[in-house]
């Protein structure tokens, strides 16, 4: 049985003042939720203080994203050491904002993958197609391709004590949401894909949906029977609608 996972991904926004008003609302949320474990990833420079406010709960923190390297002249990196030594616990590798924004490969992504489990955070590794692709009936392909870096250079276990967060571009910040069939369609074959390489991980790894998740539809997509939680962006900014999403797979 997979814990079903809900992770904010703040993105770049909040200030000191806004931060301290969104993390005391989930703080004053977290009795109602029951099933999910809940993880929160804030920009770099918030997570110590976010760790400190988060600390004697439940609550996970993560970085939003993770160097690739260890230490050094790697100006402006910020290394999976450093945030498991401020207290951080998982790290997202592959947004679509990096590969898109950032030009990051899947190479690149795996090699962060890679990185994230080298300093003992958890990598929420996110894979996902663009609107085109998925008009030209590529969305497995491409999505198998995103998997298959990391496979390649980390082995399919490994894949087994990461989180996977399949995020189709085309939803992402866009208030299109891929219907919960959708969404169930490539879960299925991302899980499909694992178990042919090895059942136990297929089995055991949780595979979250993101794209324009929100307290109204979170429930029928938590339903779906290989969606495993999600990895929520805009809606992760609000207490109220994050708390919501995070009770979801109560009703489930
Ligand atoms: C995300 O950035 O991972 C995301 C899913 O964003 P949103 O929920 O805003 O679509």
């Amino acid at each position: 049985m997979r814990q079903p996972l809900v992770a904010g991904n703040w993105k770049m926004n909040g200030t000191r003042e806004t931060i301290q008003m969104l993390v005391d609302g989930i703080k004053a949320g977290l009795g109602e939720v029951a099933k999910a474990e809940i993880a929160v990833c804030p920009p770099y420079v918030y997570i110590p203080m976010v760790v400190d406010m988060l600390a004697g709960t439940h609550v996970a923190v993560g970085g939003q994203d993770v160097s690739d390297q260890e230490s050094g002249a790697y100006t402006g990196e910020v290394s999976g050491a450093m945030l498991r030594d401020v207290g951080a616990s998982y790290a997202i590798v592959g947004h679509s904002e990096r590969r898109s924004i950032y030009g990051e490969s899947d190479a690149f992504t795996a090699r962060k993958f890679a990185a994230a489990r080298r300093f003992g955070l958890t990598p929420i590794l996110c894979v996902g197609e663009l609107l085109e692709e998925r008009e030209q009936g590529i969305t497995e392909a491409v999505v198998g391709r995103q998997l298959d870096a990391v496979i390649d250079l980390e082995g399919v276990a490994a894949i087994g004590e990461a989180v996977i967060a399949y995020e189709p571009v085309w939803a992402i910040g866009t208030g299109k949401t891929a219907s919960p069939e959708q969404a169930q369609e490539v879960h299925a074959f991302i899980r499909q894909k694992l178990a042919a390489l090895d059942a136990g991980v297929a089995e055991k790894v949780r595979i979250l949906y993101g794209g324009s998740v929100k307290a109204a539809n979170a429930e029928e997509l938590f339903r779906m029977p290989d969606i495993d939680g999600g990895l929520i962006g805009g809606a992760s900014l609000q207490a109220d609608e994050f708390l919501a999403i995070c009770r979801a797979p109560d009703a489930v």
